[in-house]
């Protein structure tokens, strides 16, 4: 395969082996409808597929570790045996000195010891959709019936930790849990034994005050799809209001610096918070990690059942495809103008107002599928989340710099937690002299 002149050397591709289909219906699960998009699919990604995608994404890194992540809907209802035949294909097609990871990003409820004795044997990350303990993770992760799902997705983990496969926590910041903050890192890190937590605000845009999620692009004649009895419409990332189970513009930024307070004080070093690397890396000069904060984006794609790709994963809809991988070269449509311009616009469209902010080192403006508010002065593409971002990188600015300091001397970031209360101790102990 020939690599185009200006290609990425590395590049993220979600794959969606089963396409939206899952076994569970999330209240705020922006991908089930995408099922529309494949009317007359069986939702299984086919061996010539998963033989092209392996290949080509293995012969498209100029880089010694490839990434292979899996996602959906729910992947690990493709079964077992897909996976290894994954593996197969990565040992025909690896090259010499290349190192291949995995993620899977699964809602738990189907593991078994023999999917964890599997994670464990072949280099996965698993990670795992629980948004802290049952009465917040029930109240918008229901199966299909609308029953609860909390013992399922905790069955799931202990097979992972009875059989020790690592394992991570992806728990969305809702309307439902965003006042929670420590109690949920809390029952993360007692309960569960995580060591590893993402948190990501749920923004579930509406067209408009009716509150009817969008449906401006047609996609089928009848666009609507029955989920346990709910309406769903299209979901695109369209619209200036959010429904009702999304995170307030203040409650994300509440709820990490909740979640900061008590990992500053014992687990620096111990527990890694995604958020909180994002934050020190950009303090420090070093790649963040995660595109919602870089200055660009546009090499964190998603790859549906039938190959088709698209330019991010939010963004799964007909005008962001870029074509499919059995027909065109995966790299040259990661390295197109067009998927270029996708990554750039991230930068090129940032307002004054972001341009000119004192946190926009850490923030970058987050992610352009949440930038449809004004600006102060009425200018568009201000983030919904700003006032979260406003408040948490405000309020670590300091602390992340002491950790920052800690690593230019070569000294561990955790020191912070002897240095950062004692800080503010000085201080206390200044004013009162
Ligand atoms: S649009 Fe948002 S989620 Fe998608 S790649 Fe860009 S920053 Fe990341
Ligand atoms: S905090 Fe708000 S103003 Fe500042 S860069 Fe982020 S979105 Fe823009």
């Amino acid at each position: 395969m020939s690599i185009p002149m200006y290609s990425p050397p590395a590049f993220h591709i979600l794959s969606k082996p089963r396409g939206a289909i899952c076994n569970l219906d999330c209240s705020y699960c922006f991908f089930l409808t995408k099922e529309m998009l494949y009317p007359n699919s069986n939702f299984r990604m086919s061996d010539e597929t998963l033989e092209s995608y392996i290949k080509q994404t293995i012969e498209g890194h100029q880089t010694p570790e490839v990434m292979i992540s899996w996602q959906g809907g729910e992947p690990t209802l493709m079964g077992l045996d897909f996976f290894r035949k994954a593996l197969e294909y990565e040992k025909k097609y690896k090259k010499p000195g290349q190192m291949i990871q995995h993620t899977i990003q699964t809602n738990g409820t189907l593991l078994t010891d023999e999917w964890a004795q599997f994670f464990k044997g072949n280099n996965y990350l698993v990670g795992i959709s629980l948004d802290g303990p049952r009465h917040l993770h029930d109240v918008n992760r229901v199966d299909k019936g609308g029953a609860s799902t909390f013992d399922r997705v905790m069955k799931g983990v202990e097979f992972l930790k009875k059989n020790g496969a690592e394992f991570n926590i992806l728990c969305t910041i809702n309307a439902t849990n965003q006042d929670h903050g420590a109690d949920v890192y809390r029952f993360f890190r007692d309960e569960l034994g995580a060591q590893f937590i993402q948190f990501i605000p749920i923004v579930d845009r509406l067209m408009d005050s009716s509150l009817i999620p969008t449906n401006e692009i047609q996609v089928a004649e009848d666009a609507d799809v029955h989920h346990a009895g709910r309406l769903r419409r299209f979901y695109s990332q369209r619209g200036h209001v959010v429904s009702s189970y999304s995170v307030s513009p203040e409650g994300y930024g509440n709820f990490l610096n909740d979640v900061f307070d008590e990992w500053v004080k014992k687990d620096v070093g111990t527990i890694y918070v995604q958020m909180f690397d994002v934050t020190l890396a950009n303090k420090v000069g070093a790649p963040p990690g995660l595109c919602v904060h870089s200055p660009t984006c546009g090499v964190a794609l998603a790859m549906e059942h039938n190959g088709d790709l698209y330019s991010c994963d939010h963004f799964v809809e007909p005008e962001y495809l870029l074509g499919n991988i059995r027909e065109k070269g995966m790299v040259e449509m990661i390295s197109s103008g067009k998927q270029q311009k996708f990554g750039s616009d991230k930068l090129d469209t940032l307002p004054k107002y972001c341009r000119e902010c004192e946190v926009r080192w850490a923030c970058h403006g987050g992610c352009p599928k949440d930038r449809f508010t004004l600006t102060p002065e009425g200018e568009p593409g201000l983030n919904y989340l700003c006032p979260s971002f406003k408040l948490f990188f405000n309020h670590v600015s300091r602390p992340m710099e002491i950790m920052g300091d800690l690593l230019k001397k070569d000294l561990a970031p955790a020191d912070v937690m002897t240095l950062w209360p004692e800080k503010k101790e000085d201080k206390k102990t200044r004013k009162r002299h």
